[in-house]
């Protein structure tokens, strides 16, 4: 098996196919001739699964909300870095999350969903969810399998577990999640009959420096928004993990008709070709910013993996075991409140005011009025989303310029 990264330039293509074009040209069409009736009636049958595939035969191209060249060579690339058996593209992160919920959950069951969540999911699972009478319980970080389960027969709700969902490490302030335990806390409910799927949103650190799947988790979930398409320039959303789980969710994506569409995953198939090579160089240049930072008199504290042991032994342990890097997102604490975190934002010019992350350019922003504006003030206080709290993803940019940049920053604060 070669690595991930000398497969992303031609895995899964044959340039023979498309009159030897090395890269794969963008399939803008949204249907594709058969040869012969029979032909179409095959590949049908396949596709709404009136029948099992022949393992030689491959999916024939129907229509491209079903399948398209640029859809299946993405989803095949991207299971490539876990070794992951499936996966699915969509028009967003958060149509990702939506379709793998909507598909797990039968109206009436219980979701177990760690905290803080990004917005939307948060937003989903607390607002739409409900509508179908599905409820949630939030686990404590570190919380025993044991203990999930008497706050659930409090409930009356040990019986209605269908899914686990959590986020690791978490916005905005990296605090991390142990998969492993999450996977234990699933199995406690789960019967002969009904398995209790882990979800895991790897957006933070995947598919380079941290690999779900290899720690139990049945499904990983991506915004290819922020570090997979790293351009700031496609919204996207990827699913991968077990076939038979994908399959599932990408039959609802038929049917809610939220594919990646031909152009977005021709532009993710060449952001995954520099996946890798962006995501080591903005970790190097992260340490040394979060380094600068940790030693500046007008920081108070910096949220960053580097320093997950001094947080807590627990999550030291965590780190050392799920991550292969620090990463590059960081969020710290000025001396203040929200004037003086506004007064920086204000001062910043290489690093932009803006939400997202994991883009080549770095970004800044203001978590408790911009991404976690929604979570209630109870949420907040609970989970560090203070005042002072500063969010930064950092880019491609040298660190000398960055460190420069937020030199000039802090001056405009006072
Ligand atoms: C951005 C983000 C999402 C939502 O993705 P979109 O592509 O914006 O729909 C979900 N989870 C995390 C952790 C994110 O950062």
């Amino acid at each position: 098996m070669r690595h991930p990264e000398s497969e992303m330039m031609s895995f899964g293509y044959d340039p023979m196919l498309s009159e030897g074009s090395i890269k794969p040209p963008i399939f803008q069409t949204s249907t594709f001739v058969f040869k012969t009736a029979e032909e179409g009636k095959r590949f049908f049958e396949v596709a709404y699964g009136l029948r099992e595939k022949d393992p030689a035969e491959s999916m024939g191209l129907i229509y491209s909300r079903l399948n398209n060249p640029n859809l299946e060579i993405l989803e095949d690339r991207l299971t490539l870095w876990e070794n992951a058996e499936a996966g699915a593209v969509f028009e967003s992160g958060m149509a990702a999350i939506s379709t793998t919920l909507l598909e797990l959950l039968p109206p009436g069951s219980v979701l177990i969903h760690s905290a803080p969540l990004y917005g939307g999911t948060d937003h989903f699972i607390h607002h739409v969810l409900p509508k179908y009478n599905i409820d949630s319980l939030s686990i404590i970080p570190g919380e025993t399998p044991e203990n999930v389960q008497k706050r659930l027969e409090s409930k009356g709700w040990q019986d209605r577990v269908a899914a686990v969902y959590i986020e690791t490490p978490a916005n905005p302030t990296t605090e991390l999640i142990c998969i492993k335990n999450a996977k234990a806390i699933a199995q406690t409910f789960e019967t002969e009959e009904a398995k209790v799927p882990l979800i895991v949103d790897n957006t933070y650190m995947g598919p380079v420096f941290s690999k779900p799947t290899h720690f139990g988790a049945d499904i990983v979930l991506y915004s290819a928004t922020k570090y997979i398409g790293g351009h700031s320039d496609v919204v996207a959303g990827a699913a991968v993990g077990n076939a038979e789980l994908i399959t599932r969710v990408k039959t609802l994506r038929t049917f809610l008709g939220n594919m990646g569409s031909p152009f977005n995953s021709w532009l993710l198939l060449r952001s995954l070709e520099t996946l890798s090579v962006r995501m080591e160089r903005q970790a190097q240049t992260a340490e040394v910013v979060a380094d600068w930072l940790k030693a500046h008199p007008m920081v108070e504290h910096v949220h960053y993996l580097k320093y997950a042991a001094e947080r807590s032994e627990r999550e030291g342990r965590i780190h050392a075991e799920q991550y292969t890097s620090n990463g590059a997102m960081m969020a710290f604490l000025i001396k203040g409140g929200e004037k003086e975190a506004f007064q920086f934002l204000n001062g910043l010019k290489l690093v932009k005011l803006a939400v997202s992350l994991g883009s080549t350019e770095s970004l800044a922003e203001h978590p408790a009025t911009m991404t976690h504006a929604d979570v209630s003030a109870e949420d907040k206080a609970a989970h560090g989303v203070t005042d002072n709290l500063v969010r930064i993803s950092i880019g491609l940019e040298h660190p000398e310029d960055l460190i420069a940049d937020m030199t000039k920053a802090f001056e405009n604060v006072g």
